[in-house]
């Protein structure tokens, strides 16, 4: 088998990441963001693609390293470079849950179709009880998930702060998320744990979708 994420240098391991889920059609254009933990004994930090690059031509020098705590870049490899738009997003679930050390965030046409079935009051959808959910290590009979939904605010930091305010207190079942009429953000204990769980989580969206109906 070909090296895991993982085993790659995490820059490299991201562009390749980016590389696959474009060809997917999960990041049209520019679109999505994709980010890991590099932390150095100090200073606790990320690397996340340069805001407005095409994602399926990313090389290594098109991340920024930016830090967790507070909005500082630690490192800039192009000295145009600024930290992606949705940088607020990753940062707040590096925040709350210290575990993770992947973070990827997809527009995918399935995720906003299968959101948009539910209620603009609703918070949460209700996912069917696929097989392919083992994949978030939920090892039980007809789970009953629900993926958390926020609203799409133009000003992103506000998506971050609710989304920080709400995992604190109630953190999911499942280590994913959707942003109406934009796309899911997914996290890992890894970064090969986080592709493979938007696999996942993309397979249940592209389900609702062509449902119809919803579940
Ligand atoms: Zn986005």
């Amino acid at each position: 088998m070909a090296k895991s994420f993982d085993q790659l240098d995490t820059r490299a391991a991201l562009a390749e990441v980016a590389r696959q889920f474009y060809q997917r059609g999960w990041m049209p254009g520019t679109a999505g963001n994709l980010s890991a933990r590099a932390d150095d004994n100090t200073r606790p930090g990320f690397w996340i693609t340069a805001s407005g690059m095409p994602k399926g031509q990313l090389e290594d020098n098109d991340f920024l390293l930016v830090g967790v705590r507070d909005d500082s870049v630690i490192e800039r490899l192009r000295a145009a470079h600024k930290p992606s738009a949705e940088t607020s997003i990753h940062r707040a679930i590096y925040r709350v849950f210290p575990h993770a050390r992947a973070c990827l965030h997809v527009h995918s046409v399935d995720a906003c179709i299968a959101v948009s079935r539910v209620a603009a009051t609703l918070t949460t959808l209700r996912l069917p009880p696929l097989e392919v959910l083992k994949g978030f290590d939920l090892w039980e009979e007809n789970p009953q998930i629900d993926l958390p939904v926020f609203p799409n605010w133009l000003d992103v930091p506000r998506i971050a702060h609710e989304i920080e305010q709400r995992f604190s207190v109630t953190p999911p079942r499942i280590s994913a998320l959707v942003v109406r009429d934009h796309g899911i953000t997914v996290w890992g204990e890894s970064l090969q744990q986080a592709f493979n769980r938007v696999e996942v989580v993309e397979f249940i969206m592209s389900y609702m979708a062509r449902a119809g109906s919803g579940v």
